[in-house]
């Protein structure tokens, strides 16, 4: 009898990213009347829009690790490396490195792992569901993702292998004449590699983020085109969110603003320590036939991944906030960084910056907030924010409607930082 009461609730949604999309999707199936505000058209330009394409279900070890603290450095140095600052930001970014510190040992870094891996291991499930009710045709390659590198970096990338293997990861490795045989294309610098064969990847990011959409609006959500300025709360404590031209009252809000979300949260009383890891791509046009699936040089940080786009290279974790400008510098490495590996990619096209949304312990924050029983979160899903939005929605929508789960969400709630 609660539950009926709970789905005829009405429920707005800030955000309609991959997070917003897939929470929204969830509770319309439960039966909630749901509204999607978004400042922007759904994927117009978003990190759900630009990302690297990666279902990565594999990938549960995280950037907080003992060993990245001795490597930063000698990234931060090097001129084809993927680690980049906006000097600017950096004081405003000392918390959020304080925090981030705290979590690179050892057993933080393995608690993020088992937090990551219990999602990821149903993240491509939760897709499948999904996928039932659209048209994937052409849009979703199930070919694996190979990871390669030069001998230099071994050490590193045998922290990374002994993880995923005690996690039960799936993952073969790759003698230089294996990676040749799977992707011939490459100029071959390198020594070894790794490849995830349950990984997969989107051909455009977008159009599926569309679709998706357009399911919503088809089961009978409504979407409105407004900017969220301010989240207040009535005397019974539901949420009145008030946009550039109006102000909306639903019995629940979730907030999934992606990198945004801070601007919202500190509303609430709340110190959530969300920021950003900016990412870049760039299209080379008409040859994604160089590559079956996408992959990642390691040394340098950065990927490519065949698109309908052509081939989308991605890469670069900059700390600058939301507001800095886009890095010339940063697109032309993107751009030389390909073209070592391909000296036939000729120009490039759309330069585009994005914001990953990113938590110091690198896990994502989804549940109800500290201080409003009728405010729920969704965001902060950092490096896999396109891989974990099925599985997200699923779970937050599950939250919201009050359902049993016999997963451990305490790892991802927002009063882990109080
Ligand atoms: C370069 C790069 C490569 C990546 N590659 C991968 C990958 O290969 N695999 C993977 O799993 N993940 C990847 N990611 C991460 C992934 O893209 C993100 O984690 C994910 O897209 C975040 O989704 P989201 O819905 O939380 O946020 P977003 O996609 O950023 O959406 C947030 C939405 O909120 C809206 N919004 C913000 N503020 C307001 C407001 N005040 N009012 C109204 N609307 C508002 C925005 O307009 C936007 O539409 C990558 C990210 C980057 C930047």
């Amino acid at each position: 009898m609660d539950g009926d009461v709970e789905q005829k609730s009405s429920v707005g949604v800030i955000g309609a990213g991959i997070q917003g999309v897939c929470v929204s999707l969830n509770l319309i199936k439960k039966g909630f009347k749901v509204t999607i505000i978004d400042k922007d058209e759904p994927g117009k330009n978003s990190a759900s829009y630009g990302n690297a394409g990666h279902f990565s279900p594999y990938a549960s070890l995280s950037m907080n690790r003992p060993d990245i603290l001795i490597d930063v450095p000698a990234m931060l140095l090097s001129a084809t490396g993927p680690l980049a600052l906006k000097w600017n930001y950096v004081p405003k970014m000392i918390p959020w490195f304080l925090k981030f510190i705290k979590n690179c040992t050892k057993k933080k870094m393995m608690h993020t792992a088992k937090y990551m891996h219990q999602i990821l291991d149903l993240a491509l499930p939760a897709y499948d569901e999904l996928f039932q009710e659209i048209d994937i045709s052409g849009l979703v390659e199930s070919k694996g993702i190979i990871y390669f590198w030069t001998d230099k970096d071994l050490k590193s990338r045998e922290l990374e292998i002994n993880v995923r293997k005690e996690l039960g990861v799936e993952q073969k490795l790759l003698k230089p004449h294996e990676i040749h045989d799977l992707e011939p294309h490459i100029k071959q610098i390198y020594h070894g590699g790794v490849l995830y064969p349950g990984a997969r990847h989107a051909r455009n990011p977008r159009k599926i983020l569309i679709k998706l959409f357009d399911l919503f609006l088809k089961k009978g959500g409504k979407f409105k085109k407004e900017n969220v300025e301010k989240i207040n709360f009535s005397s019974d404590d539901k949420p009145l969110i008030k946009t550039s031209s109006n102000l909306y009252t639903f019995d629940k809000a979730v907030i999934a603003c992606g990198a945004f979300s801070k601007k919202l949260t500190d509303q609430t009383n709340e110190k959530i320590p969300l920021d950003t890891e900016r990412g870049y791509h760039v299209h080379f046009k008409g040859y994604d036939n160089l590559l079956s699936r996408p992959v990642i040089f390691l040394n340098r940080g950065f990927g490519i991944t065949p698109m309908e786009q052509g081939l989308r290279v991605v890469g670069t974790v900059e700390f600058g906030g939301l507001h800095n400008p886009v890095s010339k510098k940063r697109i032309l490495n993107l751009v030389n960084n390909a073209k070592y590996l391909f000296p036939e990619l000729n120009d490039h096209d759309d330069e585009w910056l994005g914001f990953r949304p990113t938590l110091p312990d690198f896990l994502p924050v989804m549940g109800k907030s500290k201080n409003h029983k009728n405010l729920f979160y969704s965001f902060g899903h950092h490096h896999l924010g396109w891989t974990l939005g099925a599985i997200s929605g699923k779970i937050v929508a599950g939250i919201i409607a009050k359902e049993n789960t016999n997963l451990d969400l305490s790892a991802y709630s927002s009063s882990r930082f109080n």
